[in-house]
């Protein structure tokens, strides 16, 4: 009945594990879970107060326009020349998206034929590989190693397989691994896509959940706008993650390519939503302060927690996931699995992201003090492996 891509599409590897929490649940165990990366913050009083006053003016009510209002794209644009230092054309660099997930899943739609390969990070959120098999593409793993600080080695990708491919995805701070880029890393990846003429997508969901450390934009190199596009997303920044709300920016072709699907599959965001977003974006950055401050302590408990299971973890400089490794010997599933049965604990075995995330654990900070408390009191002499 279904497609060959549809067939195709990675198996969810987390059934097993979703039914032991539910077990458990059922058990009457209160399972502290750090599965899901969906903010526990409300999204901003204001965003909200703006939303009920343009979902009341029956001016929103029909179809937006497909690119986003031009005040969307225009507060969209000031709000990244804010953040990086860089200003953009809201006409013709800029695209207002259903989310980023969006955007990303349709991108290899616009440039990737049957066959053609992408670059994909491992592990890696999963919609670049998805977007690239529903595109009848062939994703290839780069794999990211802790050795090499999370960044894939360029070094290592052959010459047949760079020539083959259109697409190069990047997320940083990235997801799972909260490993973070630096100029001199995105200078290269430039150079790389010039030299071989592929596209690099950029995926910025989580630039601005950084602490004491400011992340770069791909966009910041000279030259990046010849081959590069960036998305951004108010899901993480504002806490908006059921708003359905995003933007990419950068090349001109690169934004008409995915503009030229969109329009041929999406009617655009509600133009309530695109106000709220532009009441965001031109509101007081205290919200994502306070994001970052209330995420910094949670990420600082929740290591403490860590560390005294004697399991090896990095502070993350960005992004709310916390990477840990296993101990050894151990899978990461099955230490998920011992973690949920000793402790009531739910976090995300890293093997789900791909081959190279095995080994690793993510938590997502998403629960508040008192139930990380709780989580690191139950987590505090087991034995495990
Ligand atoms: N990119 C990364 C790396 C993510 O982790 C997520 C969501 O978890 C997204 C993109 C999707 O964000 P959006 O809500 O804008 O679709």
């Amino acid at each position: 009945m279904y497609s060959d891509r549809i067939n195709s599409l990675p198996p969810y590897l987390f059934a097993e594990l979703d039914k032991a929490k539910e077990e458990k649940e059922s058990e009457g165990v209160d399972v502290i879970d750090f599965g899901v990366g969906d903010p526990d913050i409300p999204t901003p009083d204001h965003v909200v107060d703006a939303l009920y006053e343009a979902a009341s003016d029956p001016d929103t009510h029909g179809y937006p326009s497909y690119t986003g209002m031009y005040e969307f794209r225009k507060a969209a644009a000031e709000w990244y020349s804010d953040s990086f230092g860089i200003p953009l054309d809201p006409d013709k660099e800029v695209l207002s998206l259903i989310g980023s997930k969006e955007g990303i899943a349709h991108t290899p739609l616009a440039f990737v034929n049957p066959g053609e390969k992408t670059l994909v990070p491992d592990p890696s959120y999963p919609v670049y590989e998805i977007g690239t098999i529903l595109a009848d593409g062939e994703p290839v793993p780069m794999p990211l190693k802790e050795e090499n600080g999370f960044l894939p080695d360029l070094s290592e990708i052959s010459e047949e397989v760079a020539k083959d491919a259109k697409i190069m995805f990047l997320n940083y701070p990235n997801n799972p691994t909260a490993g973070v880029a630096d100029m001199d890393f995105f200078e290269e990846v430039v150079d790389f896509a010039k030299e071989h003429d592929i596209i690099v997508c950029h995926d910025a969901a989580y630039s601005e959940i950084t602490f004491d450390y400011d992340a770069p934009s791909l966009l910041n190199v000279d030259g990046a706008r010849d081959v590069g596009v960036e998305f951004h997303s108010l899901s993480k920044t504002y806490n908006m993650t059921g708003w359905r709300i995003g933007f990419v920016v950068g090349n001109k072709e690169i934004i008409e390519g995915i503009g030229q699907v969109k329009t041929n599959v999406d009617s655009g965001v509600f133009e309530a939503v695109q106000r709220a977003a532009i009441a965001a974006m031109r509101g007081p950055r205290d919200p994502i302060e306070e994001n970052v401050e209330t995420y910094e302590k949670r990420r600082d408990l929740l290591i403490d927690g860590i560390r005294s299971l004697g399991l090896d973890v990095e502070k993350p400089k960005a992004t709310f996931y916390v990477w840990a490794n296993c101990p050894e010997g151990t899978s990461s599933m099955d230490f998920s699995k011992e973690l949920l049965d000793k402790a009531g604990v739910v976090a995300t075995p890293g093997s789900g992201f791909g081959d190279y995330g095995e080994g690793y654990i993510r938590f997502a900070l998403t629960k508040d003090i008192e139930r990380i408390e709780k989580a690191v009191e139950r987590m505090e002499g087991l034995e495990f492996g």
